[in-house]
């Protein structure tokens, strides 16, 4: 195996697999490495929209993931204290076509895809636990094979898209832009049996107690994220001891008064994995010889359910920036190359990241909430864009501008 690369990138899921295979088409040589064997699992719902798909069209990827994957889906309802809004998610059917795929199976598919291109070689149960330096400058990864092996690979470029506690954002010293903790802990679980409408669709609760999404995936299953805070002390350590007990209870005393527990009533639940506490992070995404990718870069708590689209997206990005250099000119340029990446991505995902971090603080008030809540399902102009908003569809600026023109609208009777 050769010991030298243009870019090695350090793991192998949506951000890592999807920038070997963008990379592979500018002609660069890729290591991929990841400590994992695949297939393999990840905390993650995956539900998919317009423009992830798109983009895994474009990668040649979407017609493997939809022979694998669940149904489309175009409608959302949601549910809240006796309000009901449902309706076709907004934009036409190729932006409100919707997907949710595994990460079992999406991983394997990214990475098999990204195998096969030519100049991508793939080491799988390879832990990366340091980075190679000359002069102050990146140029490589030691890392161990599971048999305890030490090896090191040299590159231009190393590229962390090790996830959000990326390794080798620490190890490069990556500057924090931006960091918050998130109070919240959010658990998924798949079940059987799920109790729906006919046509398949995203389905949205919330209650005092906590919120929770479904979303209908491969082999009849549904995905149910459910999401409360850190200060339910005892569902945090009912779930951290028994999350397959707790998740049933917790539904029935949560969403009481919805309709989530009838749905549930006769589902088997086949798994139910989660966290508690996340970040809402932004990081330098790039230094001499190194640049980050995915949610070692910048990541959202769980409620945006964002992350592999804006993995995709920065992969597609940096794979395009590093295209306009040679790599052996990568490291001579990387603060031209750093801030066209950075401010790039910020064009694209930062009103969205800011959306994420200002969220827990709008519309906390519960009156002004369900006021809101009302208006919404009494307009049939404002429901498409609500529901796109709770779906990832519609961007924060439309939502917020639909909020000033639903809190300016006359009071409704009551
Ligand atoms: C509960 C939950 C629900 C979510 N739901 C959604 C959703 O519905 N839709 C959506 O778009 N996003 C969702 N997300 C976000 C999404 O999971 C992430 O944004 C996405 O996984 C980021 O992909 P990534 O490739 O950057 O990192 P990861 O998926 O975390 O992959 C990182 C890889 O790096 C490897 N690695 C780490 N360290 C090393 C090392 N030292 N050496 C070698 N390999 C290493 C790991 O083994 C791993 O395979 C959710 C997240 C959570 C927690």
């Amino acid at each position: 195996m050769k010991s030298e690369y243009d870019v090695i990138v350090v793991g192998a899921r949506a951000a890592g697999a999807a920038l070997a295979y963008e990379l592979a088409q500018e002609g660069f040589e890729v290591l991929l490495l990841d400590e994992n064997l695949f297939p393999s699992d990840t905390l993650c719902v995956n539900h998919l929209h317009g423009d992830s798909l798109a983009m895994l069209h474009e990668m040649g990827v979407l017609d493997r993931l939809l022979a694998a994957g669940g149904p489309r889906y175009r409608r959302a309802k949601f549910y809240s204290d006796g309000t009901v809004i449902g309706g076709l998610l907004p934009g036409g059917e190729e932006a409100s076509s919707c997907l949710c795929v595994r990460r079992q199976i999406f991983d394997n598919v990214l990475l098999d895809h990204a195998k096969k291109q030519s100049g991508v070689r793939m080491l799988e149960g390879f832990k990366v636990v340091g980075l190679l330096r000359e002069n102050g400058v990146v140029t490589g990864v030691i890392g161990q094979h599971r048999d305890g092996r030490a090896v090191s690979f040299s590159a231009h470029l190393v590229v962390g898209a090790d996830g959000r506690m990326s390794t080798v954002r620490l190890m490069a010293e990556s500057a924090r832009i931006y960091s918050e903790t998130v109070p919240i802990a959010c658990y998924v679980a798949y079940v059987t049996e799920y109790e729906q409408d006919d046509a398949p669709l995203a389905e949205f609760f919330e209650s005092r107690e906590g919120s929770a999404a479904v979303f209908p995936t491969s082999g009849g299953r549904h995905a149910v994220r459910i999401v409360f805070p850190l200060s339910s002390e005892v569902w945090c350590s009912r779930f951290s001891a028994h999350p397959e007990t707790a998740f049933p209870a917790f539904v029935a005393e949560a969403f009481g008064g919805t309709l989530l527990p009838k749905r549930l009533k006769a589902a088997k639940i086949e798994s139910v994995r989660g966290a508690q506490g996340f970040e809402n992070g932004w990081y330098q995404g790039m230094g001499a010889g190194w640049a980050l990718a995915g949610d070692a870069l910048t990541c959202r708590d769980p409620r945006y359910g964002q992350g592999v689209h804006d993995a995709l997206y920065g992969a597609k990005l940096l794979a395009a920036v590093l295209s306009d250099y040679h790599p052996r000119h990568w490291g001579r340029n990387w603060e031209l190359i750093g801030s066209v990446y950075q401010s790039a991505l910020e064009k694209r995902l930062l009103s969205r990241f800011r959306q994420a971090c200002t969220r827990t603080e709008a519309l906390s008030d519960p009156a002004q909430k369900a006021d809101i809540l009302r208006r919404i399902a009494a307009d049939p102009s404002a429901a498409p864009i609500f529901l796109g908003f709770m779906s990832g569809i519609i961007e924060p600026e439309e939502w917020e501008r639909e909020i000033g023109r639903l809190t300016t609208a006359q009071p409704l009777p009551q």
